[in-house]
């Protein structure tokens, strides 16, 4: 059984409010105790698409590494590039927004480092023993460092069922390759009698694999990626996955693809899951509406605790799954039950509520 943490917030309090409690948490939790002194580790937040700022705010992220810095561990912002189009793509846009959304050095006295180097292909292998892979591809700078802190915002995916811990670092510290492997099972058509054809999918297809004909949009899926690009950016409902069969795929590789960067770290590696501006969507786009009130911060060295912990809590306020508000066709247990078939982690946890002064 793993120890998890939970601390509550209340519904839209100020983020600088929250960076107090999340001290007290850090503290409580021994969040620090994963590391040694002089360790160099990588902090793996979310700093947004253009388009969103319902990510962590980056005074709550700033007190994680305030108190990494005091322990005397070394820690930096880290990130990769994305699939899709967008202002994440490559390494220099990327910082560059993130400087934007406040980011930046001189806000956060350290570096943000890409892991995967200036266009998604630093990578490295590390073996696993998954049901799909028995070694996943992982951005290079992840098996250098000596641990990893990880930040993640829980949100509803439109194809994981939600988004969090495992897909942080499970998609998001996947090298270009293994994010490619993680959607290769993904294959979208187009309704043609939904589609109007705006055009919209082609302008933001990283592959050009879509073409109009006789005004409407068709996918060549001999060079499509699956990386559900045109899906998120349909707003005619034309672009149609086949869940059931190809989100659990999904689901397992990034759970498979999370194995490996905990084992490139030996283990060093704790997780914080905010449940605090719980969007539709995640922060790869504008996030959409809200379909909770704030509930609190998760935190634990277990990621399938973590995540099933946080997916209980979201339920025990809720009475509903967060699938059941979000996208009901996707079941994202399959994320954390094969987390743990393959060894990474429990569902099985014992839940510490915890009290701040801040409360
Ligand atoms: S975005 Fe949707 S409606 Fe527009 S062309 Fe593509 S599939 Fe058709
Ligand atoms: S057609 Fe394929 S490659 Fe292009 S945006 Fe859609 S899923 Fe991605």
């Amino acid at each position: 059984m793993s120890d998890v943490f939970f601390l509550a917030v209340k519904h839209q309090e100020d983020p600088s409010s929250i960076a107090k409690k999340v001290k007290y948490l850090y503290d409580q939790s021994g969040a620090g105790d994963v590391f040694s002194r002089g360790d160099l580790v990588a902090v793996k937040a979310h700093y947004g698409e253009s388009s969103n700022t319902t990510f962590v705010d980056p005074v709550i992220v700033k007190v994680i590494i305030n108190k990494l810095k005091q322990s005397g561990i070394v820690p930096f912002l880290t990130e990769t590039s994305t699939l899709y189009r967008g202002k994440r793509s490559n390494a220099v846009d990327h910082i560059a927004l993130a400087n934007e959304h406040g980011f930046g050095f001189n806000s956060m006295n350290v570096p943000l480092i890409m892991a995967d180097g200036l266009f998604g292909d630093a990578e490295t292998e590390v073996a696993i023993n998954g049901k799909h892979f028995n070694k996943v591809n992982i951005a290079a700078e992840i098996a250098k460092v000596q641990g990893v802190m990880v930040i993640s915002h829980f949100t509803g995916h439109i194809a994981g069922g939600f988004g969090a811990a495992i897909k942080n670092i499970g998609m998001g510290l996947a090298s270009r390759k293994g994010k490619l492997k993680q959607h290769s099972t993904m294959s979208p058509e187009i309704n043609r009698s939904l589609c109007n054809g705006c055009g919209v999918c082609i302008k933001w297809c990283p592959q050009d694999t879509i073409s109009m004909v006789e005004d409407r949009a068709l996918i060549n899926r001999d060079s499509c990626i699956g990386c559900g690009e045109c899906l998120a950016v349909c707003n005619f409902g034309a672009v149609r996955y086949n869940w059931g069969r190809e989100s659990g795929a999904l689901q397992e590789m990034m759970a498979e693809h999370a194995a490996g960067v905990i084992s490139a770290v030996n283990g060093k590696i704790f997780f914080f899951n905010f449940l605090i501006n719980i969007t539709k969507n995640c922060d790869c786009g504008s996030g959409g509406e809200v379909v909770s009130r704030d509930i609190g911060i998760v935190a634990g060295r277990d990621i399938v605790a973590v995540e099933k912990a946080t997916y209980d809590l979201f339920r025990r306020i809720n009475k509903k799954n967060i699938q059941d508000v979000t996208f009901p066709h996707v079941n994202p247990l399959i994320q954390i039950n094969h987390a743990e078939k393959i060894g990474i982690g429990s569902t099985v946890y014992k839940l510490f509520e915890l009290q701040s002064a801040e409360a």
